[in-house]
């Protein structure tokens, strides 16, 4: 049987060991932390647990497909609690508080935005229509241009909006500019502004509304729990505290890995989930490589990063499981974020508050709070060390005065702070870019680099650097198109999509 190993246990690696496993492949993934999870990972603080990354799970039933096709049942594995309302969106004037339920948001649109209503209804409508026609499009592998010539491809392209942005797809359905900001702010997901984020991504907000958005006990790194479990029950196997140094490429192809302790080993197919553009700049020689050269990644666009705040707060508040607070002027805020690339005077935060929904997180009477701003990626070259406890301060000023988080600082015990710094040296992620390369039109689908690596032979990509793209249910894609890819090639049979 032949040997896979894969680079780095985050929700892609470890999904398609899975799916691999799942088959009698003889697996092992590499992690060079002492954990799994990789940004779907968590951490303790002083006895308070906090998601690393990831706080949104939707789109649940994707996840129980991937159980399913190696025989397991993920009701065993994990525990997932709906969160509805989905949300607090808090803008200076008004809070709107969406819920799962279509008519209830109905009714709180109109009485807020009056007029607004019938223009949700058909926003809900339209889109289902449009993520029917968009799901083979993102299910499948798009290594040739010859794969939009199938019949898929060609139906689905009145769908993809093309050419618009999101804001202005948005635009279609609503007058009201906050009402327009409530359903565009998920380009965030994927790090972009709404005025740049293509059309087709309305269906980020759709997929919330329509299949609600969950909470996995004890936390979104749960997933991962989970996935390495299973993995490791089908015979798998997790080495950790197992750094990649370099990847061994002999006359184009992959020839197997040297660690950072200098050891060799010999591998058939490889499959990368570290973050795609450190890796081909650290890991790779760059004569093997010709599209993803140093130079030419330098070139491309990348998501923004994220600043955040872990803090241990001494009493729990009753407030929603999700906040976002926008910024007075949103606009600017993203146009500081992903064009100018300074940091912003009145940055939008997000704020994670799962002891609502998960009393597991910390003890009794106690709550973790998870504060996000988006901030610029590192092509910024913001002094982060010397700009981190301003901003903190900053963050926690925007906290008090806008949302119910009143008098936070006084509550809190400990806090630690993770910068955009952090995020490229201690997690390998690009320029602290947090949710990879970007998802222009120049950058999707057949313009992302392949499932199957095209530079290399027998080296594969999973996660959010590859097509379909990051967020955990496009990852969760991105591992049964990598896995049905190798399927293929051993002439296996492919998975259900
Ligand atoms: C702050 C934040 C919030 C997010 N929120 C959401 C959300 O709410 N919902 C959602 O769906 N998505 C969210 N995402 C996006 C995305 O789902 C996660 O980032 C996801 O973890 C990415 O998964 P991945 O498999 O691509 O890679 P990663 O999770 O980055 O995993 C890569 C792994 O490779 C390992 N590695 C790197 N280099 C080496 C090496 N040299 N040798 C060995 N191992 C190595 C790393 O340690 C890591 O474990 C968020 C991301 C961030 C950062």
């Amino acid at each position: 049987m032949k040997k896979i190993t894969i680079i780095g246990a985050g929700p892609g690696g470890l999904a398609t060991a899975l799916l691999l496993a799942g088959k009698g492949y003889q697996v092992k993934v590499v992690e060079k932390e002492a954990y799994v999870g990789g940004r779907t990972s968590s951490f303790e603080q002083d006895g308070f647990t906090f998601d690393r990354g990831p706080t949104f799970f939707s789109m649940p039933h994707l996840l129980e497909d991937l159980f399913a096709q190696v025989g397991r049942k993920l009701s065993d594995y994990l525990t997932l609690k709906e969160v509805d309302p989905l949300y607090k969106l808090q803008f200076d004037d008004v809070a709107f508080v969406p819920h799962r339920d279509e008519q209830q948001t109905y009714q709180d649109i109109e009485q807020l935005f009056p007029s607004n209503g019938a223009g949700y209804i058909r926003f809900m409508k339209e889109t289902r229509k449009k993520m029917n026609a968009l799901m083979p499009l993102l299910q499948n592998k798009h290594n040739s241009l010859f794969d939009y010539t199938r019949l898929r491809a060609i139906k689905a392209l009145p769908s993809l909006s093309l050419g618009k942005t999101l804001y202005d797809e948005l635009s279609k359905y609503f007058t009201d500019e906050r009402l327009k900001l409530s359903f565009t702010f998920q380009s965030k997901y994927l790090g972009m502004s709404p005025w740049e984020c293509p059309g087709a991504f309305s269906i980020l907000s759709f997929m919330e509304h329509e299949y609600g958005i969950y909470h996995p006990i004890g936390g979104v790194n749960q997933i991962t729990k989970a996935l390495a479990k299973a993995f490791t029950e089908l015979g798998g196997t997790i080495e950790l505290n197992r750094s990649v140094k370099n990847i061994i490429v002999k006359e184009g192809r992959i020839y197997g890995l040297t660690y950072e302790d200098g050891e060799q080993e010999q591998t058939d197919e490889l499959v990368i989930n570290a973050d795609f553009a450190y890796a081909m700049s650290e890991l790779v020689e760059e004569k093997h490589l010709k599209k993803y050269t140093r130079k030419k990644l330098e070139k491309k666009n990348y998501s923004c990063s994220t600043f955040m705040i872990y803090a241990n707060v001494e009493k729990v508040y009753q407030e929603h499981h999700h906040t976002v607070l926008f910024a007075s002027d949103y606009r600017k805020n993203v146009e500081e974020i992903t064009g100018s690339k300074t940091l912003s005077a009145d940055p939008s935060i997000y704020i994670h508050n799962p002891i609502v929904t998960d009393p597991t997180l910390a003890p009794e009477g106690k709550s973790p709070l998870y504060l996000l701003a988006p901030v610029p990626n590192n092509f910024s070259k913001l002094d982060w060390e010397e700009q981190k406890d301003t901003f903190a301060e900053l963050v926690f000023d925007q906290i008090e005065k806008k949302s119910g988080f009143k008098d936070l600082r006084r509550h809190i015990s400990s806090y630690s702070i993770l910068t955009p710094n952090d995020w490229e040296q201690r997690f390998n992620v690009y320029k602290g870019a947090t949710f990879n390369l970007s998802h222009n039109l120049g950058q999707m689908m057949y313009f992302r680099p392949h499932n199957q690596f095209e530079e290399i032979e027998n080296c594969w990509l999973t996660g959010g650097g590859t097509h379909p793209g990051s967020g955990l249910p496009t990852i969760l894609a991105s591992a049964t198109i990598t896995a049905n890819g190798i399927f293929k090639k051993d002439k296996k049979g492919i998975l259900i999509q």
